[in-house]
């Protein structure tokens, strides 16, 4: 009986290491899955810098093609008008509106005539009420105008109007416009996930001073510009050297100066200056060279604007995260690494760009922000150590990705004109061992490159790379903190009524 006893014993013992091992054997393959899912993302996204140059050299093609001729490419090359910008030796009060994508500012600016005098700021932000990203046009602009005058009412009160005349504004508008005059324009087409119909084709500035006068306040939109534009501004004006300006936030976009006889597509229109700010859509800027993902297409094909902003869904901020969730989508439903598939995983745009960031600079040692965030927001919980780092990874890849593609971006900026070192461009650019190379300032905002500290290294890292050390020490890129909406005061007061001996020339 003792025998059978110890041989039943032996048999169990033996069908528990049975299961045990067969367990770690499943486990082991559900691993080798996910990793390979991440070996394949990682390889899609790959970025080493010979491929960062080719999407420089394609930006820099797009953009003469662009400036060839009306849809001579995915990069739209828009005239803005802005032919002076601010020099410093603006006066007098002045107001903006930045109506960007998430946030929405009112500014008054208070200009003391001297180079970076800017008197007094005042800012007042709101966001943009979900309802109206899909109203009508009226509504949107009431709104805007009824938040105008409540600032105004309140800045003034009790204080002597600024002057006799109107007041005058600025009005940053961050969307395609294809622009009439300086302060005219015709919204192309909605992004960002906007889309108020009635609007697309009609004049910007008109709808704006239509909704003040429904209002009762006596103002008039000196300028209408975008982000881009308005950065640009604020960047000239405090330092000259500034050339292009940069967004990366919900959206991204630039623009730079161009010699007016590059622009061909303007010939005939009066440029007094010699040289025009153009507004480059860059969201919209596509080539073979771009590492895309099956990501990448899952999330084109479900946006509202399939084909359509493609450099920027591989970029920008609201974009991010739902890249990262798409991936995490996908190894939860080959394996079990996340537990059960959670339904939160298939939200659309769950995951946002300051979560993303905050999971990728997780630097306690259990990755507790992981932990919190994955449990908090997609309801997966209990993840091993690794899986949290598994996520990091993720995050990594695709933030990694993104900023050097907008390095690759302002690369391409700087080639064409001619301040990459390559002796190329079409502003005298000097050969890579120059030690005159001129002092080239990109102005950036945007909240992902201000408030995300990885993807700014990784920006920096890489313009490094593609330009090398001996061109980028003469590259600084320099964050105007709002930009876009001071900048649009500026030009108000540069292309102000009564300011017409504000024109300065570059
Ligand atoms: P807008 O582009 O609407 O004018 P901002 O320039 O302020 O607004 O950028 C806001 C965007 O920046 C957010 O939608 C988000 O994508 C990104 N962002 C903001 N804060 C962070 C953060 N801490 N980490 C990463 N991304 C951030
Ligand atoms: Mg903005």
């Amino acid at each position: 009986m003792g025998k059978v006893a110890a041989g039943v014993a032996a048999l169990a013992a033996c069908a528990v290491a049975g299961v045990v091992v067969g367990r770690r054997v499943r486990s082991r393959r559900k691993w080798k899955r996910v990793v390979g899912v991440l070996k394949e993302l990682e390889e899609a996204c790959e970025t080493p810098v010979g491929r960062l140059r080719q999407v420089v050299d394609a930006m820099a093609v797009e953009m003469h093609a662009g400036l060839a001729s009306e849809g001579g490419s995915k990069l739209k090359m828009l005239l803005t008008f802005v032919d002076h910008l601010p020099t410093g030796s603006e006066i007098g009060t002045y107001y903006a509106l930045d109506f960007g994508g998430t946030n929405f500012r009112v500014l008054r600016v208070q200009l003391g005539g001297r180079r970076s005098s800017i008197l007094s700021q005042d800012v007042e932000q709101r966001p943009i009420p979900q309802h109206l990203m899909t109203s009508t046009s009226e509504d949107l602009f009431d709104f805007i105008a009824s938040t105008l005058k409540q600032f105004v009412e309140k800045e003034e009160n009790g204080s002597e109007p600024s002057s006799v005349r109107a007041r005058e504004l600025g009005l940053t508008f961050s969307f395609p416009v294809r622009q009439l005059s300086i302060h005219s324009g015709i919204l192309i087409k909605w992004t960002k996930g906007f889309a108020i119909e009635d609007m697309v084709g009609k004049e910007v500035v008109g709808l704006l001073e239509a909704a003040l006068v429904r209002s009762g306040l006596d103002m008039r939109a000196a300028v209408l510009v975008n982000d881009a534009v308005g950065t640009l501004a604020l960047g000239h004006y405090d330092d000259a050297d500034t050339v292009a300006a940069v967004i990366i936030g919900t959206g991204t976009n630039a623009c730079y100066l161009e010699r007016a006889d590059a622009i061909i597509k303007c010939q005939g229109h009066l440029i007094t200056s010699g040289c025009m700010a153009v507004n480059m859509e860059w969201g919209n800027f596509w080539s073979s060279h771009l590492p895309r993902t099956s990501y990448d297409i899952d999330l084109d094909l479900e946006s509202p604007n399939p084909n359509d902003q493609g450099f920027e869904k591989m970029i920008s901020g609201i974009y991010l995260g739902d890249i990262v969730r798409r991936v995490i989508l996908r190894m939860s439903q080959e394996s079990d690494i996340f537990g059960p598939v959670s339904s939160r995983l298939s939200i659309p745009f769950i995951l946002q760009a300051p979560l993303l960031a905050a999971m990728h600079e997780d630097d306690s040692p259990e990755l507790k922000e992981v932990d919190k965030i994955l449990k908090e927001t997609l309801e997966i919980s209990e993840v091993s150590l690794k899986v949290r780092k598994l996520v990091v990874r993720i995050c990594d890849v695709v933030t990694r990705r993104a900023a050097r593609l907008a390095a690759a971006g302002i690369g391409g900026i700087l080639k064409k004109i001619g301040r990459d070192g390559s002796g190329g461009g079409v502003a005298g650019g000097r050969s890579r061992s120059d030690p005159e190379m001129r002092r080239t300032v990109v102005a950036i905002e945007g909240g992902l490159y201000t408030s995300y500290m990885m993807f700014r290294e990784y920006l920096h890292e890489a313009l490094n790379e593609i330009l090398g050390e001996d061109v980028a020490q003469h590259v600084i890129l320099k964050v105007t903190e709002d930009g876009s909406g001071i900048g649009g005061a500026l030009l108000a007061a540069a292309n102000s009524s009564s300011s017409v001996d504000n024109v300065g020339k570059w």
